[in-house]
């Protein structure tokens, strides 16, 4: 699986470059969790402005994010209690997953992400100095003794178990509804991926998996994920439901699936990948 802004011509940067021409540009602005969206006709989309000015809302602070294609694309944090201008809202994160495409979903994401790191690093974590803004790297830089922070990213794993046509889900204490998806974890200092993955199955759900391969990965910006995505067979044990974030953990077939997560994240990807793969499987 490609990575998702990969055919959508997303360049990052953190300078403008100077060649580009200066039109419109995405604004994508942040308050507290959520972000600046606009309705028009049927589409949801995201300020498309010359200058956040225009909208004359009062900004904390402003990054610039990159180039999608030809246009600008800067995130902007506004202070809390802010409305919205007429024929927009604030909306989360999850919300916009529901109903928008891929391109501003990442975008939200990547916006939200640095917007919340530039929030909680405004001080040094080593001498508690105010820390301002690199020049030309996405850090923020201690003046007094130099310690630089990087946007924080936390790397999870995200794995499919296959035991021939069945595949193992599992429905957690945290989903709202009554959806399957497949285990994820976030992985520990001082682990491999592969020991992540290994440890989180056997935590989850008491089977120990094989053929560990790499899959494909996702930013999961609730807040701050890499979802790493890999497939597994079946090696050896039984379910067991030792481990207090779910309520079930069942073997499915491909024709009896449950309720799944939405087509944009990598859990739904893995299974399709699944379905998809035990259809070239010999009848039995
Ligand atoms: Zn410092």
């Amino acid at each position: 699986m490609a990575s998702m802004m990969e055919n959508l011509g997303f360049v990052s940067l953190v300078v403008p470059s100077k060649d580009r021409p200066t039109g419109l540009s995405w604004w994508l602005a942040i308050q507290e969790d959520k972000i600046l969206i606009q309705q028009e006709s049927a589409a949801t989309t995201i300020p498309l402005l010359k200058d956040f000015g225009e909208l004359g809302l009062p900004v904390l602070r402003q990054h610039y994010l990159g180039l999608l294609g030809e246009r600008h694309c800067f995130t902007v944090e506004l202070p809390e209690g802010v409305s919205p201008p007429t024929g927009m809202r604030f909306e989360g994160l999850r919300q916009i997953y529901d109903f928008t495409n891929e391109m501003f979903f990442s975008l939200a994401g990547r916006a939200l992400q640095i917007v919340d790191w530039d929030r909680t690093h405004q001080f040094c974590g080593r001498c508690g100095s105010k820390t301002r803004t690199h020049l030309t790297e996405r850090a923020k830089e201690c003046p007094q003794c130099g310690f630089l922070h990087f946007p924080r990213l936390a790397p999870a794993i995200i794995v499919l178990i296959q035991r021939g046509r069945e595949v193992l889900l599992v429905r957690a204490h945290r989903f709202e509804t009554a959806m399957y998806s497949t285990i994820a974890g976030f992985v520990e200092p001082g682990e491999t991926l592969e020991e992540a993955v290994v440890r989180e199955v056997k935590e989850e759900s008491g089977i120990m998996v094989k053929d560990i391969r790499y899959f494909g990965s996702q930013p999961w910006p609730f807040p701050h994920s890499l979802m790493v995505g890999f497939t597994t067979n079946y090696a050896s044990g039984e379910i067991t439901l030792s481990d207090a974030e779910n309520v079930d953990v069942r073997w499915f077939t491909a024709d009896s699936l449950p309720q799944l997560p939405g087509k944009l994240s990598i859990a739904r990807r893995l299974i399709d990948w699944f379905v998809e793969s035990t259809r070239n499987l010999p009848a039995r």
